[in-house]
């Protein structure tokens, strides 16, 4: 009977290039690009769970994305690396941007950043909120495209240089 065929655990070598060939030579979680010999075969359903080694449910990973999935179904470990990736994108476009520019965007959003009041023996000094904790508080609040389209407001300061005293 072919129900009594043993299940194949693994993709043959032909269809191993064809799903690498069909991932764009590309981990399909991170994007990173993959030498054929990087590339580690993925299940969207683990075969503890029943998933087989077929094409269909095979997807071409890299080491540290097949470890992370571990045996979460594709959606699921999809849904944690977007949510993670984006994050990521997000506070790495932050980091990039000069203090005038998170200030603009926290006013602008909304977000509320507060500095801290030192005090020392005879007044209170207010110490204004530093980068990273613009970086940090945006970062929770909007998005990667939420940024570029506020950013295409932010005053530009023309060709000339501005010529700054008292600092
Ligand atoms: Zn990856």
């Amino acid at each position: 009977m072919w129900g009594d065929e043993p299940v194949r655990r693994a993709l043959g070598t032909r269809d191993k290039q064809i799903l690498f060939e069909r991932a764009g030579r590309r981990c399909e979680a991170c994007g990173k690009e993959l030498d054929y010999s990087e590339m580690q075969v993925g299940h969207k359903i683990a075969a503890s769970k029943g998933g087989s080694a077929s094409l269909r449910n095979s997807v071409c990973l890299c080491y540290k994305c097949n470890k992370l999935q571990g045996t979460d179904s594709w959606a699921v470990f999809l849904k944690k690396m977007g949510k993670q990736s984006k994050d990521f994108r997000t506070k790495e476009i932050l980091k990039g941007l000069s203090l005038q520019k998170l200030r603009f965007l926290a006013k602008k959003h909304n977000v509320k950043v507060r500095g801290r009041t030192e005090e020392s023996w005879f007044q209170e000094n207010y110490v204004p909120p530093s980068k990273r904790q613009y970086l940090n508080a945006l970062a929770k609040q909007i998005s990667e495209n939420e940024i570029k389209t506020s950013l295409k407001k932010f005053p530009q300061s023309t060709k000339r240089k501005r010529k700054t005293s008292g600092w």
